[in-house]
């Protein structure tokens, strides 16, 4: 369903999305353990239990792996095989050129059939909005995927946008529009915000969003839930997407700290929490970079240990906590609670 590749940079995400598409084709979804209770843990709301929702925010600072994500999550919900990975069917393939007819990017300067002359606007416009109300109220055979980004292109972005496509060769391209007749390789994704798409053609769109009739799922690419207004954000179930693009973190100062992870014990768990922090104070590092090479540390342990299920789930588990302390750390929950609580659960069972 995903490549080992996807898999290993964004263990938590198509660990929930197999779970989630897998129930799509009648099978029985495979152990939620881990995914399902984490987002009720960290978004307080209860998940369609491993079913498909109408609606997924992604969150993260890597628009590009999000865009990918849901491009990738398009091809399964349309392929005419088994959705492997390498399937050259008639819908992989469209949709791998991204020209499929019905897996749309919407974004001011996309599916610009209901704006005014086609023209790229600055925002998504309610005149947009309104277009693919109508469109999507029509039939289809499809499952309709409908991607909601920001997006720019253009001179200034070439450079960024060749080396970004580079990673995705093969197996996904930039979006074209009927009325450019112009290639579009500038062309790349930036997350949204409530400047982009406001609430007048945000509000045209919630029945649809909440009730699509027929088969459709759409994706809203955004940095933080706090950037979209609430009446969107309340209608999705929002997906933490790991960021690909950052720099690999420094893992040294905490070299003599993984010699001797995990904890074993509560005590030492506790032991651990304290130490790191004064590791972070001595290296004048924040909470936040520790948690990134703790997740990078974590991530290369799954990399190590990809062919070995049961520690390979529980090292994504492990990610996922850590994910939940960067979450719980931005939401300015106690930073020593939050790393005891983190410690706690790492102890080695
Ligand atoms: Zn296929």
């Amino acid at each position: 369903m995903f490549s080992e590749k996807l898999k290993t940079e964004q263990p938590f995400a198509t660990k929930f999305f197999e779970s989630a598409l897998s129930s799509k084709n009648g099978l029985p979804a495979e152990a939620e353990e881990g995914a399902l209770p984490l987002l009720n843990a960290v978004y307080g709301r209860q998940p369609s239990n491993g079913k498909l929702s109408h609606a997924y925010m992604f969150t993260g600072s890597d628009p590009m792996a999000q865009y990918n994500l849901a491009m990738r999550i398009a091809k399964i919900l349309n392929c005419q095989n088994n959705a492997s990975v390498d399937c050259t069917c008639t819908n992989c393939n469209w949709i791998k050129q991204n020209r499929h007819p019905a897996v749309i990017t919407i974004s001011p300067i996309d599916y610009c059939y209901g704006n005014e002359g086609g023209k790229p606007k600055t925002e998504i416009t309610i005149a947009q909005s309104r277009y693919l109300k109508q469109a999507l109220s029509t039939a289809s055979q499809y499952h309709r995927v409908i991607i909601f980004t920001d997006a720019e292109e253009g001179k200034e972005q070439e450079s960024k946008a060749a080396s970004f496509w580079k990673n995705y060769e093969g197996e996904l391209t930039h979006p074209y529009t009927d009325m450019s007749e112009e290639t579009r390789e500038s062309w790349i994704p930036k997350p949204l915000t409530t400047k982009i798409f406001d609430s007048a053609p945000a509000n045209a769109l919630l029945k649809t969003i909440e009730e699509p009739s027929g088969k459709i799922t759409f994706f809203f690419l955004t940095k933080d839930k706090e950037d979209m207004i609430e009446t969107i954000v309340s209608r999705t179930q929002v997906i933490p997407v790991l960021s690909q693009n950052r720099e690999t973190p420094d893992l040294s100062i905490l070299e003599n700290f993984f010699k001797v992870f995990p904890p074993k014990n509560p005590a030492e768990a506790i032991a651990y929490s304290e130490r790191l922090l004064e590791v972070a104070k001595e290296n004048s590092c924040t909470e936040e970079d520790l948690l990134i090479m703790m997740q990078e540390y974590m991530r290369r342990l799954f990399k190590a240990n990809a062919e070995n299920k049961a520690v390979s789930e529980k090292i994504i588990g492990n990610i996922q906590k850590i994910q939940q302390a960067q979450d719980e750390i931005a939401n300015y929950v106690n930073t020593q609670a939050v790393f005891d609580s983190l410690m706690i659960g790492l102890i080695k069972l």
